[in-house]
């Protein structure tokens, strides 16, 4: 698709801005990330680049590297699965993930911020947040 090509280069730009590396295994995550239409576990990702003979962990490594970037996003399933998806920079999404065919929409919108300014006022700094919902869609219903 045609408006893929930008998120590439996005995700490789600040890749590069924050001097992470960049490697053909990476690349090729990133290509499976951009055209993936669902949110991916490291193991589907794993088997998507296998042409690159990159290893799991090597894969574990660099999701972990994205998320720092902020260029992916990470999020749990109820089962304690973990998947992983593209953001724009730094731009967090929560989701309602259908607990049977893991189908995830994003939801964007996030409330949470009056309730991290609660904690701010009970001195709390470096606040996170971490939300998904979880249902059966209407395919699995
Ligand atoms: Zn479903
Ligand atoms: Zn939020």
């Amino acid at each position: 698709m045609a408006n893929q090509k930008p998120q590439m280069d996005a995700a490789i730009d600040v890749l590069r801005r924050e001097h992470y590396r960049i490697t053909e295994p990476r690349k090729a995550m990133l290509a499976t990330l951009v055209r993936e239409p669902k949110p991916l576990s490291a193991e589907e990702i794993h088997k998507h680049i296998a042409a690159t003979k990159a290893d799991l962990v090597t894969v574990y490594r660099s999701l972990e590297a994205f998320e720092k970037a902020g260029i992916v996003q990470k999020f749990n399933l109820e089962s304690g699965k973990s998947l992983y998806e593209l953001v724009e920079e730094n731009h967090h999404y929560h989701h309602i993930i259908c607990r049977k065919c893991h189908r995830a929409e994003k939801l964007d919108f996030c409330e949470i911020s009056k309730l991290e300014e609660l904690a701010k006022h009970l001195g709390y700094s470096d606040i996170n947040h971490v939300l998904e919902l979880y249902g059966l869609c209407e395919d699995c219903r």
